[in-house]
């Protein structure tokens, strides 16, 4: 489903967060809100999932005017950095908490909480607690507890922000096939990681104080920043290759497909 940012203005005290945002995210495309910290990106997330109310502008999912609709209507899947599970739940009650909360069926929240915890590989978990699970183990919970109510839109704030280096590509590569795995969901993936974002993204939108200073997909941005804050974040003056062969340009081991041949 798309998501749609119409002209989306946040203040706080009078200061401006979100400055008139213009962004649409394809249906089934992975979209990165890509910045430095206090750049605007949890704000512009917040705002579709419905937690921010929009100084001005609109909010459209799917075409549908969502701007006034509260966040339990909007159909969305939310995943944020500190994994957020409910400690005295077991892992199956964690991830059926959504599902019940919208009253779903006993049977049919038990199918999709095992559907949801098979696809996030953390089936063999159910019955344990949060405590009992490592920081990765955590976050696929908190991916499943998402899943399970079968989002059109899946938002990610900095899911892999509280892992270490070794989890976190491991826990990339789950993302990629869960993109692969879900082609309708439409993700859109907040991160000041550029790796994360080259990685993952269909698109990437980079903000910088409050405003969209590009949009485009990694190999456009990495080839052709729009401007110099973009060169500097994204381009190739901040990240230096690697290697480069003729599959793509590899960053610090994670291979981005940038194509070589013209750049
Ligand atoms: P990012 O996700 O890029 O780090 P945020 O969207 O979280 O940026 O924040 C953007 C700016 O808005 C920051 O300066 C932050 O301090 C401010 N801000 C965020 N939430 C609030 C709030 N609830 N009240 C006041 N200021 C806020």
């Amino acid at each position: 489903m798309s998501i749609r940012f119409d002209s989306v203005t946040v203040a706080y005290d009078g200061d401006l967060v979100l400055d008139s945002l213009d962004l649409t995210v394809e249906p089934g495309e992975v979209m990165a809100l890509l910045g430095p910290s206090g750049s605007g990106k949890t704000t512009a997330l917040r705002a579709v999932a419905g937690f921010v109310r929009p100084a001005s502008g609109r909010v459209f999912l799917g075409g549908r005017d969502v701007t006034d609709l509260p966040p339990y209507r909007r159909g969305i899947g939310m995943v944020v950095q500190q994994y957020a599970l409910f400690p005295h739940m077991r892992v199956d009650e964690n991830v059926a908490f959504g599902l019940k909360a919208r009253g779903t069926a006993r049977s049919e929240v038990r199918r999709r909480v095992g559907e949801a915890l098979e696809m996030t590989g953390m089936a063999g978990w159910a019955r344990r607690h949060p405590r009992e699970l490592s920081g990765g183990q955590q976050q696929r919970v908190a991916i499943a507890r998402a899943l399970a109510i079968r989002p059109d839109v899946l938002l990610l704030d900095e899911p892999l922000s509280a892992l270490d280096a070794q989890l976190r590509s491991g826990m990339l590569t789950e993302l990629a096939r869960l993109h692969r795995e879900l082609p309708e969901v439409s993700m859109l993936y907040v991160t000041h990681d550029q790796i994360e974002a080259l990685t993952l993204a269909d698109r990437i939108a980079v903000m910088d104080r409050a405003r969209l200073q590009a949009c485009g997909t990694p190999q456009e941005l990495y080839r052709a920043p729009a401007n110099e804050f973009t060169a500097s974040f994204v381009g190739g003056a901040n990240l230096l290759p690697v290697t480069v062969g003729s599959g793509g340009v590899e960053f610090a081991g994670a291979l981005v497909k940038v194509d070589t041949a013209e750049a």
